[in-house]
């Protein structure tokens, strides 16, 4: 399965990739761990991007698509992947399009996550990541409604919509049951 998450930062994404991911037994993509992978690891690229982490702007398109683009050539996605916090605009979302259709591939579903913008920035608040200061929060959020929300229109025919609300097990089954067409 060839899975897209989408969702306002905060929404518990990460969280239920890794158990998404187990349940698919598809690799667990996440361009924000990529990123800051690099940056413990100060290599050239984390050095590059860590001043967009801590604004919380995204980093420009063709330094994410080179990695993403390299990270999907690997062996372990070659059957399926589940991307979280990939494409975040829809110049990434044309350019994921191209790479798949050039091996005759395309996306079986985008997973939105809905949450009240109120809830996320409590939750992240409360969990303290070096990105996690209440300035850089709110503008992560308007990131997201300007520059990634216009994507739910763009996958329109294959987003499937689950809320993003309450305990981990249930909204990973809920989103595994909404994956099987059940509702
Ligand atoms: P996340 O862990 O998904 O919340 O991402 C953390 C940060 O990494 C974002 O605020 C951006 O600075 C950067 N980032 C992650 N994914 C992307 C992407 N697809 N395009 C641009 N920047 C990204």
């Amino acid at each position: 399965m060839r899975l897209v998450l989408v969702g306002p930062p905060g929404a518990g994404k990460g969280t239920q990739a890794k158990n998404l991911s187990a349940a698919l037994a598809v690799p667990h993509i996440s361009t924000g761990d990529l990123f800051r992978a690099h940056i413990s690891e100060q290599t050239p690229l984390g050095l590059e991007v860590q001043e967009y982490l801590d604004a919380g702007e995204l980093v420009p398109d063709e330094v994410t698509n080179k990695m993403v683009r390299e990270r999907l050539a690997e062996p372990d996605a070659a059957n399926g992947f589940l991307l979280d916090g990939f494409p975040r605009n829809v110049a990434q979302a044309d350019v994921l399009g191209a790479l798949l259709a050039s091996e005759g591939h395309e996306l079986d579903a985008v997973l939105e996550f809905r949450i009240d913008e109120e809830i996320v920035v409590e939750r992240l608040l409360a969990r303290g990541r070096a990105d996690d200061k209440e300035d850089v929060i709110r503008h992560r959020q308007q990131v997201y409604r300007t520059e990634t929300a216009p994507l739910l229109e763009y996958y329109s025919r294959i987003v499937v919509t689950i809320d993003a609300v309450g305990d981990v097990t249930e909204i990973s089954e809920r989103a595994l049951a909404a994956l099987r067409g059940e509702k």
